[in-house]
């Protein structure tokens, strides 16, 4: 079967091409730096299965096209799937499939790696260290030890997450529409959203991005916090609204934010622009306050991570083969 991937990485494609023979997969893969999207889905012509990722555009059209071009499965080499346009691909008769969990830890780890750089500002004193400059002005952080963590999504990222915040002797908030029982056993109390806001010194965000949580971290939400609480995204960049962040952090009412993900990253993550201009502003103010942290999109990227993704993505497709498709999206 032959097989395209869009929006492909050098790294990747070493992990697919090792999986695949070893896998005895066999599978034909043709590997497209280009992200998925309108405009490139004409490329999928000839392949029955498109392999693709968290920044390719899986709108109304695109599914058109690549029904056009006679693709029969879309597998998602990622968790979320807010970037499918599911009415479309049933539509198409398109069957997709996902990679549930591949390494929770990874993401809940890089989670906590934010709130520790933030804390103690060791993107900065790395940077002056750099410089022979060892004074520690404007380097103090806070324990952590007895400070509330309000958790927002306690699924499989957010139940590790929990666990870590705890072991750092911290308090642990949680809003879900379900609880998790895991997450009541270590001591984790879930509270309403608004009693969330108003108890938590830092605020992370576990849950997938839906039309309920499109912008939920906003001007409103935002002033039920703590003033100068920490805030960090490892979910999805529109689960917050980034120019009331700006006016919030501003007027101090937030007084940290990490994220690794960011509404518009479609056009920046992923790629090396290092020699060209951003032309996005609310990204470009974002980066100039010294007490915000931003990552491309790396929370997940772990050997563990990578090893899991790719395999159950081949799994995926070769039980599709097979008729008896796993982990599909319903
Ligand atoms: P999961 O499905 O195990 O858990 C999501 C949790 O969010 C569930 O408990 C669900 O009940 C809850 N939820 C759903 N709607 C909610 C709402 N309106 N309010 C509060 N909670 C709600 O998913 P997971 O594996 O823990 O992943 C969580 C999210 O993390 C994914 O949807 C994805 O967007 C993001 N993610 C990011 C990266 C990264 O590299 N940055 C990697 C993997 C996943």
């Amino acid at each position: 079967m032959k097989i395209a991937l869009f929006s492909a990485q050098k790294y990747e494609e070493e992990f697919f091409d090792q999986a695949n023979n070893q896998g005895k997969f066999l599978f034909k893969l043709k590997y497209f730096e280009a992200n998925l999207s309108p405009q490139t889905a004409s490329l999928a012509k000839g392949f029955q299965a498109i392999v693709c990722f968290v920044n390719d555009n899986l709108c109304a059209l695109t599914i058109e096209i690549l029904a056009q071009q006679g693709v029969k499965l879309i597998a998602l080499r990622c968790a979320g799937f807010n970037n499918v346009d599911l009415v479309a691909t049933k539509k198409a008769d398109i069957t997709v499939v996902r990679v549930p969990a591949y390494s929770p830890y990874a993401v809940a780890e890089f989670s906590a790696g934010l709130i520790l750089a933030l804390n103690r500002r060791l993107h900065k004193s790395y940077l002056h260290t750099q410089e022979h400059n060892f004074s520690l002005q404007g380097l103090m952080g806070f324990d952590l030890n007895n400070k509330t963590v309000g958790i927002i999504g306690t699924g499989k990222i957010g139940e590790v997450f929990a666990k870590i915040m705890t072991g750092f002797g911290c308090k642990c908030y949680a809003y879900d529409l379900t609880e998790n029982q895991a997450c009541l056993a270590m001591g984790v109390k879930y509270l309403a959203l608004n009693d969330l806001y108003k108890h938590s010194d830092i605020i992370s965000l576990h849950c997938p991005l839906t039309p309920a949580t499109k912008h939920m971290i906003n001007t409103d939400s935002i002033n039920c916090m703590k003033p100068g609480v920490m805030l960090i995204n490892t979910g999805r960049g529109a689960l917050m609204n980034a120019q009331d962040l700006i006016l919030a952090i501003k007027e101090k009412q937030v007084g940290f934010l990490g994220m690794d993900v960011y509404e518009e990253e479609e056009k920046l993550f992923f790629k090396d622009l290092s020699d060209q201009i951003i032309t996005d502003d609310v990204f470009a103010r974002l980066q100039t306050f010294p007490n915000v942290l931003i990552t491309g999109h790396q929370a997940f990227f772990t050997r563990e991570a990578m090893k899991n993704i790719v395999e159950t993505t081949l799994k995926n497709i070769k039980s599709f083969l097979e008729k008896k498709p796993q982990n599909m999206i319903i």
